[in-house]
């Protein structure tokens, strides 16, 4: 199919442009179909020259009134300069080195000029300086588009035209069926492509983002059915009894009451027929372990196995010790990356062999990949086996497909240890995408599944995005708990805040010190680095400090955080890698470094570090910017009230655009703006979804759904 063509089959695009457009996600021809634009510049919107200002960009309907007088410059330049009018006024129009553009230009014809405006000489008519020039009768909105170095908007827009052009002589089906189209009056896919690209008028405009929205959400919805339906498939491994009450007598504490709901909740749907498919939500430090200890244990005791897996090593070492703990009489195992093959190899045979109840690890379970792709990052989500093959699929050399494939499949074949697993737990599931989702349940067969979140939604959005989820919500803390006190400050505070820091070290508390850094970015390690070295040859000198940060090796993180936990440090300068779920009772002190840099979510969940003994906690943020955002922080303590607001201020669209929610990705369509279209393409989507599980009558729409999400197989 031409759409499945590599973007270097369009007409006027080589090796060099295609490159550029792969760095944008453009790699075939239907990608670049959607590589929609970001905004427009509607030429529709004339300006009178009267109306004209300084440093401001318009659009004028003028005539040429002069002729064009052609100038060369000391440097070589050839100048053109022209005045252009209207009725309300003149304008002086500058090109430069356009010879083909100026002969194009005849005097007393009107031209559509776009471009900013500048004051002209002494006082003389306003002047557009190299404006776009349009013939009156050419399409008036024209697309903007995101782009990369090297690559310019009007390279975008002749590659997209020349695609556009295949699209008149080859056939392009339409995988919407055809009495949705006709009942809510849709554009085809064709026309909404042409039009969202290059609209011939605003209706247009308005008609293909109106079809294109309804697509995304009904391909999302369609996904969601088609994982819920996967999900709610028969489980083998039934959960005949509770253990509940053995469970709660066995705990040094009593359960909140929204604990023991969300274990009903749960053991109902692990006593039923139909697995599990759960999301908990629950605030940093409501006691979501003790929930899915809960459950390890009455899985175990039926006599099953279950499976935990976190994102970061760290995480996965203190879950092991903290279930150890709770649940003494569980076998359980820790694997993760940092071990060797032989040691891993024996790990998952003992638990094939069912000498293991529980096995904990990192995502390193569900994708082998990972361990030498991404050691050095252990928040670094793989990509799923499926979009190995699908990118596979997309390469044009056999040979290399071939081995790609071979290679996407082996990775799922060395996971069949999981199969016969009953119960697979995931904590802090944001940073596992809907794709990871699938791929696990696949690999361990129908397990029952229950996500972990510290990332609280606002009730308006879950739905849509856990759609295929039911949910279990945490919203109370353990008794005893006091609320961390949290300030924001300028940077003049430093000083003071050190001198606070230091007074709660000299008690033998602990504290953390948290900078901003992107983990990709060598200047932000720099600056990580050269503050620790500040830190401890000035600020704190009489102090120890351990330095944490995502490019360190799995072993070298787990090193530094064994040591802060055993006291061998005051201080833990990290970056973000401390803000899903370490527990060091001993800390009472969090200082965040530009706090702008961070999400709301973030911020809380950071914050959620500490606060975890009896004593009085302090959270403090120093930024000079974004105040609003951080009053939240100090005033809120609820993580879904924070959402809520963090939504308020910000958005859908930068909200969910932080990627943490596993939502694939959505170009156009809002989930609140767009609500009302969410309810009829999910409506219609279930109908679709009913009429046909397999999608065996319209095998482009199932296609289309798993592009949307990640290209996961989603094994129907
Ligand atoms: P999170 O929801 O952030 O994962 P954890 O499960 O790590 O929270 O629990 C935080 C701490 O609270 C742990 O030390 C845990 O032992 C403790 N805890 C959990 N439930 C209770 C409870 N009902 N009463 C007292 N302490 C609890
Ligand atoms: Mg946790």
């Amino acid at each position: 199919m031409f759409y499945n063509r590599d973007i270097k089959f369009i007409k006027g695009v080589g090796e060099k442009t295609a490159g550029l457009f792969n760095k944008l996600g453009v790699f075939n021809v239907d990608t670049l179909f959607s590589f929609y634009p970001k905004s427009y510049k509607d030429l529709s919107v004339i300006t009178k020259i009267c109306d004209v200002l300084p440093n401001e960009t318009y659009c004028v309907k003028a005539k040429i009134s002069s002729e064009i007088v052609c100038k060369r410059t000391k440097n070589n330049l050839t100048v053109y300069n022209f005045t252009v009018f209207d009725k309300t006024g003149a304008l002086n129009v500058t090109l430069f080195n356009t010879k083909y553009l100026a002969s194009s230009l005849k005097t007393n014809e009107e031209y559509i000029f776009y471009g900013k405006a500048e004051s002209g000489f002494n006082g003389g008519f306003l002047k557009l300086n190299s404006p776009e020039i349009l013939n009156t009768n050419q399409a008036v909105i024209h697309p903007v588009y995101h782009l990369t170095k090297g690559l310019s908007n009007k390279t975008v827009e002749k590659a997209v035209k020349n695609a556009l052009e295949l699209l008149k002589t080859n056939n392009f089906p339409d995988y919407m069926p055809n009495d949705i189209l006709q009942k809510y009056k849709l554009y085809s896919l064709k026309e909404a492509i042409i039009n969202i690209h290059f609209p011939k008028n605003p209706e247009a405009l308005k008609q293909s983002r109106r079809r294109l929205i309804f697509d995304e959400l009904y391909l999302l919805k369609l996904g969601q059915n088609l994982l819920k339906n996967k999900f709610t498939a028969t489980v083998s491994q039934r959960i005949e009894k509770s253990f509940f009450t053995e469970f709660k007598n066995s705990l040094p504490f009593k359960l909140t009451s929204s604990q023991q709901k969300a274990i009903k909740e749960c053991l109902t749907d692990l006593h039923s027929n139909r697995a599990m498919n759960r999301l908990l939500e629950g605030d940093v430090g409501s006691g979501k372990t003790a929930v899915a200890a809960a459950l390890i244990y009455s899985v175990c005791k039926n006599g099953q196995k279950s499976v935990f897996m976190a994102p970061t090593s760290i995480l996965a070492s203190q879950h092991f010790a903290n279930l150890k703990a709770l649940i003494p009489s569980v076998r359980t195992a820790l694997l993760t990356g940092s071990l060797t093959k032989k040691q891993k190899d024996k790990i998952k045979e003992d638990y094939k062999n069912n000498k293991i109840d529980l096995l904990i690890g990192t995502h390193a379970l569900i994708a082998n990949k990972s361990e030498s792709k991404n050691k050095s990052n252990g928040n670094t989500i793989t990509k799923s086996k499926a979009e190995t093959i699908a990118k596979a699929e997309a390469n044009t050399d056999t040979k290399t497909r071939a081995k790609a494939k071979t290679k996407a499949e082996n990775e799922t074949e060395s996971q069949n240890f999981l199969k016969g697993t009953a119960l697979c737990i995931t904590d802090e599931q944001h940073r596992f995408g809907v794709a990871q989702r699938a791929v696990l349940s696949q690999s361990s067969g129908s397990a029952n599944c229950l996500y972990m979140s510290a990332t609280p939604i606002p009730r308006t959005l879950s739905m849509a995005i856990y759609g295929e989820l039911d949910i279990s919500v945490l919203n109370e803390m353990p008794l005893g708990r006091k609320p961390v006190k949290s300030f924001y400050v300028n940077e003049s505070y430093r000083a003071r805040v050190y001198n606070f820091i230091k007074k709660e070290l000299n008690k033998g508390f602990q504290g953390y010190i948290v900078c901003p850094l992107v983990e990709d970015n060598e200047s932000d390690l720099i600056s990580v680095k050269e503050y620790y070295k500040e830190l401890t040859q000035n600020a704190f000198k009489e102090y120890s400090i351990g330095l944490l940060h995502g490019k360190m090796k799995p072993k070298e993180k787990e090193k530094v955080m064994e040591d802060f936990l055993n006291k061998k440090y005051n201080l833990l300068l990290s970056t973000t890698i401390i803000e899903v779920g370490i527990d060091v009772k001993n800390a009472t002190v969090m200082l965040i470094n530009n706090a702008e840099r961070f999400g709301l979510s973030t911020l809380h969940q950071l914050r959620g570090r500490i606060g975890r003994n009896s004593f009085e906690s302090t959270f403090i943020m120093i930024s000079d910017k974004d105040t609003k955002r951080l009053e939240i922080i100090a005033k809120e303590t609820s993580g879904f009230k924070i959402a809520e607001a963090d939504l308020a201020l910000r958005g859908p669209g930068s909200f969910l655009g932080e990627k943490q929610h596993g939502l694939p990705e959505l170009k156009l369509a809002n989930l609140l703006t767009n609500s009302n279209v969410l309810k009829a393409a999910a409506a219609e989507a279930e109908i679709t979804f009913n009429k046909d599980k397999t999608f065996k009558n319209n095998p482009l729409l199932l296609k289309k759904v798993e592009e949307l999400f990640f290209n996961t197989d989603l094994n129907i």
